[in-house]
């Protein structure tokens, strides 16, 4: 047996150490950060090339299974993941970590929505964690924005008027508190991605009473094998035949 572990996550790191080095595991980063935690065992680095590229280069390297640990928002991967191994007939799992209670948070499909929220509300002082990639739909608020990225944006894609802090977690319940309060935050605009090594923003909006607006997660293709922790997915790697 031979797995690709589609990575980029926590979850992804831990599936790899406890798989390694009993089994043959192959991780993959997209390469989107520079100095990327990287996980135990051999690495990949780099998109395939789309569905038939990614079809290929599991044939090329005698691939039997794969698991998709990549991050719950990651959609596109996903999708082109799902795709080659149904049509491969290979097994596929898709590990994703639950996501976060979101009671109380205004709930949103999308960026865009979520900046026609800040609009409607007439919030002034935002925190934005949607990432890189989640800034531009935020270009033409008014608002003022603190935003925390891994790397930052292209200028092009960043609001008039903020403030960008370059940081990876995870974070602490106390920082969170404070950056809250220092900056005097009204909003948080998050991402629905779970796991404990972001959460701590959540409990300090919800404390300090800071609305909270939460993107909602990609549907996933229909009929995957899903589970929602590192050992469901070990177990799941164990079963597979060879
Ligand atoms: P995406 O939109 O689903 O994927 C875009 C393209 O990037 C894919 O078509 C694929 O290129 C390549 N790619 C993505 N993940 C890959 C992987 N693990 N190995 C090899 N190629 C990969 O992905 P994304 O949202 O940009 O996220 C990129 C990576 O960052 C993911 O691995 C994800 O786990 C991690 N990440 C994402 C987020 C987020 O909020 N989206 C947050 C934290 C970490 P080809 O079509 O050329 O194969």
């Amino acid at each position: 047996m031979r797995v690709l572990l589609l990575g980029g996550t926590a979850e992804a790191r831990a599936l790899a150490a406890r798989l390694h080095p009993d089994f043959d595991i192959v991780s993959s980063l997209a390469g989107r950060v520079p100095d990327p935690a990287l996980p135990v065992g051999s690495v990949r680095i780099g998109g395939f090339g789309g569905v038939p590229g990614l079809r290929n280069w599991l044939g090329d390297n005698n691939i039997t299974a794969v698991v998709d640990a990549t991050h719950p928002f990651a959609a596109t991967i996903t999708a082109h993941a799902a795709q080659a191994c149904r049509e491969l007939g290979m097994p596929y799992m898709v590990l994703h970590r639950p996501p976060w209670d979101d009671d109380g948070a205004i709930r949103v499909r999308s960026d865009t929505e979520a900046a026609e929220v800040i609009a409607a509300k007439g919030y002034s002082r935002v925190f934005l964690t949607t990432g890189r990639s989640g800034t531009a739909a935020f270009r033409d608020s008014d608002a003022w924005f603190l935003i925390r990225v891994v790397t930052a944006p292209e200028p092009a894609a960043l609001p008039r008027n903020h403030h960008l802090l370059s940081s990876r977690g995870p974070y602490r319940y106390d920082d969170e508190h404070a950056l809250l309060e220092d900056y005097r935050i009204e909003a948080l605009v998050t991402k629905n991605s779970g796991g404990e090594m972001t959460r701590a923003k959540l409990d300090a909006a919800r404390n300090l009473g800071v609305d909270v607006v939460m993107i909602q997660r990609p549907e996933l293709p229909a009929g995957l094998a899903v589970v929602e922790s590192v050992s469901d997915a070990a177990e799941w790697v164990l079963r597979q035949p060879g």
